[in-house]
């Protein structure tokens, strides 16, 4: 197959990417290099996949009609892995509309190319946070999400209908994949684990928001890869689907079970939860499992474990 993913130099997008090449298809990734995080971890990620002869990189953004146009036009493309997006909550209180110029114009210059050139399956990255601010779990897909609680959450959601949208009038086959915190090798340095990890072995402090109490499932990278190869291997119409780790913790245990991996004690100052934070993400993988097949079995010790492994040896004190 050949296959577009975009952001494919990203955390997830460079692991979807590895996965893919390593199976034998062409990969033919979009990434503006920009937005989040230093590009030189981008950089190193691209090194890494251009070991593969089928993989293929266009530098810039999914904005850029005339960059897609080469593309669509270079390739056939069978199938679209959609990644690339503004990501992070507290971020997006501060540049909404970067977000939504992104993540859901960007969205909608894709699909028009899609369409326009005769590709009709994707799959979305959209995320746990279109559930918005719950204290019960588990979260399934019939819940309602008609609350975000970001900008990031709300730019996700539209995402989703507009995939619906796509569905409807063209039948295009869209996946739209909740994604819930995903963890690895790799990991956006600014996201909790890696910034935690990273500080705690190099005895500096950690800023905890809130009491502790607050609950995430963290998904560890591997199983994230297995659910979107699932999804691209089994076109569904129109779907929306949780990929989670179905094994929600608290924040004050998730940091002391970083501390075992690196072997060192925290050292924690506390500040107020911050806006658009919510108090709980649960996914219920039911559908994922009933669907396709996920079956997410690394479990957060492991996970854990292998990544702070990898920030020792990539990234050593
Ligand atoms: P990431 O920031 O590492 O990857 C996104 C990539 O997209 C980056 O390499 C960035 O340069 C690229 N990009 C951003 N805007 C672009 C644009 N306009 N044109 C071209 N490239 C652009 O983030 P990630 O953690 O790998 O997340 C991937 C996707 O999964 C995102 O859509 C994110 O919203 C979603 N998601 C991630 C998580 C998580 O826990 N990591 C959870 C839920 C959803």
């Amino acid at each position: 197959m050949n296959i577009v993913i975009t952001g494919g130099v990203g955390f997830i997008g460079s692991h979807t990417a590895e996965y893919f090449l390593k199976e034998g298809h062409r990969v033919i990734a979009i990434d503006a290099f920009a937005f989040g995080y230093d590009p030189a971890i981008k950089e190193y990620n691209a090194g890494l996949l251009s070991q593969y002869e089928k993989f293929h990189l266009y530098r810039g953004d999914i904005r850029n009609h005339e960059l897609l146009e080469d593309i669509f036009t270079t390739h056939s493309i069978d199938v679209v892995i959609h990644l690339a997006a503004r990501a992070g909550v507290r971020p997006s209180l501060e540049d909404p509309a970067s977000y939504a110029d992104i993540n859901i114009t960007g969205t909608i210059q894709i699909l028009e190319a899609m369409k326009k050139h005769g590709c009709n399956r994707l799959v979305f990255a959209s995320s746990s946070s279109v559930y918005g601010s719950r204290t019960q779990g588990p979260f399934r897909e019939t819940d309602s999400v008609d609350i975000p609680a970001s900008p990031y959450a709300a730019t996700k959601r539209a995402g989703e209908i507009i995939c619906a949208n796509y569905h409807y009038l063209y039948n295009m086959q869209c996946t739209c994949l909740r994604f819930f915190t995903v963890y690895g090798p790799r990991q956006r340095p600014e996201m909790a684990i890696h910034l935690f990890a990273d500080k705690i072995r190099r005895g500096e402090e950690i800023t905890m928001f809130g009491d502790g109490s607050s609950i995430r499932d963290y998904t560890y990278i591997g199983d994230i890869v297995q659910g979107i190869a699932a999804a691209v291997a089994k076109p569904l119409g129109y779907e929306i689907v949780n990929l989670g780790n179905k094994n929600p913790i608290r924040l004050d245990k998730l940091i002391e079970k970083i501390s075992n991996a690196v072997g060192k004690p925290p050292i924690i100052t506390r500040l107020p939860d911050q806006p658009g934070d919510v108090p709980m993400t649960f996914a219920s993988v039911e559908k994922a499992q009933k669907l396709l097949s996920y079956n997410p079995n690394t479990s957060l010790d492991h996970g854990l474990q292998i990544f702070v492994d990898w920030l020792n040896e990539y990234h050593p004190v």
